[in-house]
């Protein structure tokens, strides 16, 4: 589909799933069927203090565990899911079961992390269904962020600050995400409530401590923007102890990555995460 093009992002599910308009038919049936047979699973990136090296919470990522492909990437099918109408219904399915969860006793007090897609948020009432699947989940509000990524903050400024705002007041962080890879304008950053600013990994993979001074230039003045707006950083895309070692030393509070931990099934560790891939835990099990 021509509105595919152009949309840097998701260009990978063309080339590796979708790759005529039968096969994009066959994929609408399959997320049809995945939605009412929970293919559709969170998995957990741990996010560190890394000073202390402490897991301060997660980010929920989401999966697809199709029965014939393996496990699927969001790359691989959160466009074509968009474009047929069933990304937020599955959104809600994945929220559904991340705070419940990250509300079950043993879950820690740690906060986790959601990714919001931009037409999602515009729904007048998506604050409300937030605050709606907190309360029957029994997570409290302050526990989770939901990251934004630039392009959901500019399309209807209005709506998306007062839908900010009252998750605020309920107690719910937001987290800008991909930071500085988006239309960046910078007038927003102080006028809306921002709890948090990702360092995209484009930035972090040119960290490098041995080189010249003025190589971390994007990086350095990214942390004081945030630290004079009063933000807290996450950097993404941790690969490398330099790479840490770097943001360590620019005074980066937070950060995640492949050198730091992966995505897996489950935010306790890799006991539970055994449990839970031979079905010994979760609802229903003996
Ligand atoms: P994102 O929110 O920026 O997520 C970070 C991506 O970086 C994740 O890819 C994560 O697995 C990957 N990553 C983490 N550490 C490293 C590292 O050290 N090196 C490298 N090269 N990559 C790392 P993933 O899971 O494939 O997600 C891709 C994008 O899909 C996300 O980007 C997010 O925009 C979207 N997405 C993820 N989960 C959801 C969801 O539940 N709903 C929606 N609508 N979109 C989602
Ligand atoms: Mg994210
Ligand atoms: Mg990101
Ligand atoms: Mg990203």
């Amino acid at each position: 589909r021509a509105k595919q093009l152009g949309r840097g992002r998701y260009v990978l599910f063309d080339e590796t799933l979708a790759r005529n308009a039968v096969d994009e038919l066959a994929l609408e049936g399959e997320l049809r069927h995945a939605l009412l047979h929970g293919e559709f699973v969170p998995h957990y990136q741990p996010i560190f203090r890394l000073d202390s090296g402490e897991v301060v919470g997660h980010e929920a990522l989401l999966r697809w565990n199709h029965p014939r492909r393996g496990v699927l990437l969001p790359d691989d099918f959160v466009r074509i899911a968009q474009d047929c109408g069933q990304l937020e219904a599955i959104d809600w399915q994945l929220f559904g079961q991340v705070c419940k969860r990250m509300a079950q006793p043993g879950a820690g007090t740690g906060f986790v992390t959601i990714n919001v897609s931009p037409q999602h948020l515009r729904h007048a009432d998506f604050d409300r269904r937030l605050l709606q699947l907190l309360e029957r989940s029994g997570l409290a509000p302050t526990r989770l962020l939901i990251e934004l990524t630039e392009g959901a903050l500019l399309d209807d400024p209005v709506l998306v600050r007062a839908t900010l705002e009252r998750l605020r007041a309920a107690g719910v962080q937001t987290a800008l995400d991909d930071f500085g890879t988006g239309y960046s304008s910078l007038s927003y950053l102080h006028s809306l409530p921002l709890g948090k600013l990702k360092i995209d990994q484009v930035f972090v993979r040119e960290l490098d401590p041995a080189a010249a001074a003025g190589a971390n230039t994007v990086v350095a003045a990214i942390l004081a923007l945030a630290r004079a707006l009063g933000i807290g950083v996450i950097a993404e895309g941790i690969e490398t102890d330099a790479q840490r070692d770097a943001l360590l030393a620019m005074g980066c509070e937070f950060g995640q990555g492949f050198l730091l931990g992966h995505p897996g099934m489950s935010p306790y560790g890799p006991d539970d995460d055994a449990a839970a891939q031979d079905g010994r835990s979760g609802p229903g099990a003996p």
